[in-house]
């Protein structure tokens, strides 16, 4: 098997990659790493969540190494163009990891931000910047910064970046970067505009493809329950309480809707049941983006409420279920949605909520990806529930106690694991990762005082 240390890359980021713990390269990097090296520009079609960050940083770092070029003044070396502020920020995080040992300089620039402060940042020049092409559009236009001095342009995620409206920016940043530069290019998926967009960017590109277009990941199993529209909440809140079994163990869950009000919504009334959650979208500021992504990751809230722009590209280790509120009327968000799941090797589960009138939008899912759905049954007394002559939430609420979700350290070791009824047969401990802290049900204080701290 192919390892780091037979792809041609330098000590200091062999050692880096130690430090990680990595020592066998992912398909895209084996194939992407080498091409790379040499100075090829490269075409890859690949989702997160299959080591294409690493495939172009690695092999870029050791380039800008090899150069030896100096960090130029209100410019950069290595310009990585990204669709949302939340990749952007994981792309950097990377490069600084990787690059630890390289002595490169990484800044990472997204709106929302202070863009003075920015401004201030990039003024003595950086070797690698990670930006969201707005704002780098921004202290261009400021002639705060200009790309004359550009070696490497990677475009990550370029399907994204072309569906949140980046076009024109993307076109003007073509012209100001230098023709001898180095591109690399990915996506994931290949549409027809995208594909033009390559032959702008790419001179005689290495193609290199990790999944199929629009194939759904091998790893995750699928379900589907066929709910109304009006019944949603019942519904997910009855599956979050455990007061109605699904496959798989809760770690984290993120849940998609097509709307930021929808989001919002989901989280207020999933809220006043007692479950905290969190949403994040365009409309939130980036600290409460922020915050929310942090406390998803140390599943201190394990619920989080997204749209696909928000999410789109997340790298969050132990997403155990991706939950579709609503099926998302392209296909390819659909395959992108579940790929948060089943991240790193791992298994994951991905349950779809389809209302009569979204039939069309499960038909070309189905079209698209193959995937196979499991369909699952309603609560036996759901109509009851729905209909308000079930059990009322006061009834219920001891089951809320019991936590969902692990909690951690001196709680954790006391309490004996469960098993989850529907994931009999399973080794146990299967899909566990990270240590868990939050509880999806309960503590309505904690609650009350995030909405405080929020403003
Ligand atoms: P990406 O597709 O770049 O978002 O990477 C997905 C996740 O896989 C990230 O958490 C990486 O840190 C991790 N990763 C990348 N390369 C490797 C590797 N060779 N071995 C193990 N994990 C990796």
């Amino acid at each position: 098997m192919t390892q780091f240390t037979d792809l041609g890359l330098s000590q200091p980021v062999l050692q880096a990659l130690d430090m990680k713990g990595y020592t066998t390269p992912t398909p895209i990097q084996a194939q992407a790493i080498p091409p790379v090296l040499e100075g090829r520009d490269l075409m890859g079609i690949a989702q997160t969540g299959t080591g294409k960050t690493a495939a172009f940083m690695l092999p870029s770092i050791d380039r800008l190494r090899d150069a030896e070029n100096q960090t130029p003044f209100k410019s950069c070396r290595m310009l990585v163009l990204a669709p949302t502020r939340e990749l952007a920020g994981q792309i950097a995080e990377a490069a600084k990891d990787y690059g630890a040992l390289a002595g490169l300089k990484v800044h990472s620039i997204v709106g929302g931000t202070s863009v003075n402060k920015d401004r201030n940042k990039l003024h003595r020049g950086t070797d690698i910047l990670v930006a969201t092409p707005g704002r780098l559009l921004d202290l261009i236009d400021q002639k705060a910064f200009t790309l004359d001095k550009v070696e490497i342009l990677v475009l990550d995620e370029a399907d994204q970046m072309l569906d949140l409206g980046f076009i024109h920016a993307l076109r003007r940043i073509s012209e100001l970067v230098p023709d001898n530069r180095q591109t690399l290019f990915f996506s994931a998926t290949m549409p027809k505009q995208i594909q033009e967009l390559v032959g702008k960017y790419c001179r005689n590109p290495v193609k290199v493809s990790v999944t199929p277009e629009s194939t759904t990941a091998e790893r995750i199993d699928q379900y589907l329950f066929m709910v109304q529209q009006d019944e949603k909440q019942t519904l997910l809140e009855m599956i979050l309480s455990e007061r109605h079994a699904v496959p798989g163990k809760f770690e984290r869950v993120l849940i998609f809707a097509r709307t930021k009000h929808g989001c919002d919504r989901i989280v207020k009334k999933l809220s006043q049941s007692g479950i905290p959650a969190n949403a994040i979208h365009g409309n939130k500021s980036q600290p409460q983006r922020e915050r929310a992504l942090d406390e998803f990751k140390r599943a201190k809230t394990p619920i989080l409420v997204a749209t696909d722009v928000a999410a789109r590209g997340i790298d969050i280790p132990g997403v155990s279920h991706v939950l579709n509120y609503e099926l998302p009327n392209v296909p390819e968000q659909y395959v992108h949605r579940i790929g948060r799941t089943a991240r790193a090797g791992r298994d994951g589960v991905a349950i779809a909520f389809c209302a009569e009138d979204e039939r069309d939008y499960l038909k070309d899912i189905r079209k698209k990806t193959d995937a196979e759905f499991e369909r699952l049954p309603l609560p036996d007394n759901f109509r009851a529930v729905v209909e308000g002559v079930g059990p009322t939430k006061r009834e219920q609420k001891p089951k809320l106690a019991r936590p969902r979700v692990r909690p951690t350290g001196d709680a954790a070791a006391r309490k004996p694991k469960q098993k989850h009824p529907a994931r009999k047969g399973r080794p146990a401990g299967a899909g566990e990762g990270k240590p868990q802290g939050g509880r999806p049900g309960g503590n309505r204080n904690r609650n009350r005082n995030r909405r405080r701290s929020q403003g």
